[in-house]
């Protein structure tokens, strides 16, 4: 492997982007083109790696799309090394209340973002699972709809599947309602 490749993978390894953006709708932390563009900045100069952003406008039939590229390049050399990603977003066509410049902006941040997810192997997909894995694991009474959640007692906590298993599939204050009648 070049030295290159060895430093671009040391950088790939170091990247730690935070997740600063929250969707509310979906109710997960994500990260933006200028979260890890701000993350890579110090990983990659302490690397000697030259990143690089660029975006064209691509007519596919009807419809734009913005192409981004994200390019590592060696700053050690003088060779033409290159490692390349790119990634496309296609405009969204008139949204409401967005000026053309603003519909161009979005999809551009949104191409550049997968651009870079592609260059430092961010896996976006892991967050979204784990986001799944969270919410099938959540418990609900079967009377109230109430998500179960934890019994906290003196010397232990009563995890919520245990809750709900232990009062047949209801809340607490569902499960004690019963039992007084
Ligand atoms: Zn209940």
């Amino acid at each position: 492997m070049s030295d290159f490749l060895k430093r671009v993978s040391m950088a790939q390894n170091e990247l730690k982007a935070p997740k600063s953006q929250y969707n509310s709708f979906g109710k997960y932390n994500y990260r933006s083109c200028e979260d890890i563009l701000e993350a890579a900045k110090p990983v990659c100069s302490k690397y000697n790696i030259l990143l690089k952003l660029s975006d064209k406008v691509v007519q596919v039939g009807e419809r734009y799309y913005i192409e981004a590229t994200a390019t590592l390049y060696d700053i050690d050399s003088d060779s033409d090394i290159y490692i390349e990603s790119t990634a496309s977003a296609r405009e969204a066509d008139g949204k409401k209340g967005m000026d053309e410049s603003q519909v161009t902006g979005t999809a551009s941040s949104y191409a550049r973002k997968y651009a870079l997810n592609g260059l430092f192997n961010i896996d976006d997909t892991k967050d979204a699972d784990t986001n799944e894995h969270k919410k099938m694991t959540s418990y609900f009474c079967s009377e109230c709809g109430a998500e179960i959640k934890p019994i906290k007692k003196a010397d232990r906590i009563i995890p919520a599947q245990e809750v709900h298993s232990n009062c047949g599939g209801l809340c607490v204050g569902c499960w004690n309602a019963k039992n007084k009648k």
